[in-house]
């Protein structure tokens, strides 16, 4: 299926339906060429048209002053809108269920305002050993809010000693132990460090076996994995902008609140005028009355020069498409991961704990090398590879199907191959 030779990658690429998508993309340059960019996990390219995108905005702000709220094609009292098809796509959601807004570790904290409601017995939290650990703060933080402590209110479910990822049946195990004690299970999608793509939909059925809510970090999920969070289900999920979906820095976050929710305005949250009724916001009267579905949660008037180099790129994801991403996805990862197995077959060197199946990983690539990690990690990047490292002992390398290539990932594995540790 797969062969070790640059012409092989070459006519791979030119076989990819997704390839003219890798020029619209700006590549970092290492001794005049385009680098070996494998970091879209961490920061995504920038695409082309960002900075038009933004001058529009400023162009808009100069021309109109505040009347750019309501003038022009993209009024910025409606700019969240302007970005909310297109993420409710990426997720598998309807349009009402999503909301473009703050950040990600704040959303993290607004939904467990709503969906984190300890009570009597049931005051636990139930998570992935080794989340993220902006996660972890937010949950310990959210715990003692309420006045619980952490060791006693977080139960972690770690993988079986000799294994690096979680099996799906021990988590459901873990929640079914904890039944009656756990308010929510809140779980990544796609684990940062290990690239484990979780099974969300048999983690939030369990859930709500025991009446728990369901709630995912889609951080590293949205733009690498297929999600259909409403059909599955969840509670909510929250995800960033500046990782898979390329919107620069600091970029904005997204939002998921199930349908069944969207009614529900006695759900306590903490609200601002944002979130208050549009029709009737500029009233300035008392009386928080929720928008329905997702934008109910939002606080403040759109971040519009945060969200201009966002709808950019997703305009990009919706030409693309998921399918045809995630399909080019398991094919480009597969590659790597053959090309990695080769290589290990001269010598034993490279141990990728990420799972082998693709339903079970996105396109990220896990790779410890002994106690030679760092280094290999140093190596790579002085040979103009673009990957990262995370402690304890592992670099990750992420092929992007959006703009990287099969000659990409060969140039990576060449690069492996003559390491000498
Ligand atoms: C990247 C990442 C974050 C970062 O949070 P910010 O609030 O955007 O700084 C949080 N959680 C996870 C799982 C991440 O991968």
């Amino acid at each position: 299926m797969f062969e070790a030779t640059l012409d092989f990658a070459k006519a791979q690429d030119q076989q990819d339906e997704l390839r003219d998508f890798r020029a619209r993309f700006y590549f970092p340059q290492h001794e005049g060429r385009d680098v070996y960019y494998f970091c879209g996990n961490s920061l995504g390219l920038q695409p082309r048209g960002v900075a038009e995108a933004l001058m529009r905005e400023v162009e808009h702000w100069r021309r109109y002053g505040v009347e750019g709220h309501f003038e022009g094609e993209m009024p910025w009292f409606h700019y969240h809108k302007f970005l909310q098809e297109q993420s409710a796509a990426i997720v598998g959601a309807q349009p009402d269920e999503v909301v473009v807004m703050n950040t990600l570790t704040t959303n993290l904290h607004l939904m467990m305002v709503s969906f984190y409601r300890p009570s009597g017995k049931r005051y636990k939290v139930l998570m992935e050993a080794g989340a993220f650990p902006s996660d972890q703060y937010a949950v310990e933080s959210q715990v003692r809010w309420h006045g619980y402590q952490p060791d006693d209110a977080i139960v972690e479910v770690a993988p079986r000693p000799g294994e690096e990822t979680l099996r799906t049946e021990d988590i459901v195990e873990a929640i079914e132990r904890h039944g009656d004690e756990l308010a929510l299970v809140l779980f990544g999608g796609v684990n940062y460090y290990t690239g484990q793509f979780f099974d969300l939909e048999a983690i939030t059925a369990a859930a709500h076996r025991v009446g728990a809510h369901a709630g995912f970090d889609l951080a590293h999920a949205a733009g690498n994995v297929l999600l259909r969070l409403h059909d599955w289900n969840v509670d909510f999920a929250v995800w960033c902008s500046y990782k898979y979906l390329n919107s620069g820095p600091g970029g904005p976050s997204g939002v998921f609140v199930h349908e069944r929710w969207a009614d529900r305005p006695d759900l306590p949250r903490f609200a601002g005028w944002w979130g208050h009724d549009e029709s009737v916001r500029f009233l300035m009267q008392k009386g928080f009355r929720p928008m329905r579905g997702a934008a109910g949660w939002q606080l403040s008037n759109a971040q519009v020069f945060a969200m201009a180099p966002h709808k950019v790129s997703l305009d990009i994801f919706v030409e693309a498409g998921m399918e045809r991403l995630r399909a080019k996805s398991v094919r480009l990862t597969g590659y790597l991961e053959w090309l990695i197995h080769r290589l290990n077959e001269e010598q034993d060197r490279f141990r990728i704990i990420t799972p082998a199946e693709p339903q079970a990983r996105g396109c990220q690539l896990s790779i410890t090398t002994g106690h030679m990690g760092r280094k290999l990690y140093e190596y790579l990047i002085a040979n103009g590879v673009v990957c990262d490292w995370r402690e304890p002992n592992v670099v990750r390398v992420a092929p992007v199907p959006l703009y990287n290539s099969f000659e990409d990932v060969w140039h990576l594995a060449r690069l492996l191959g003559a390491f000498s540790s």
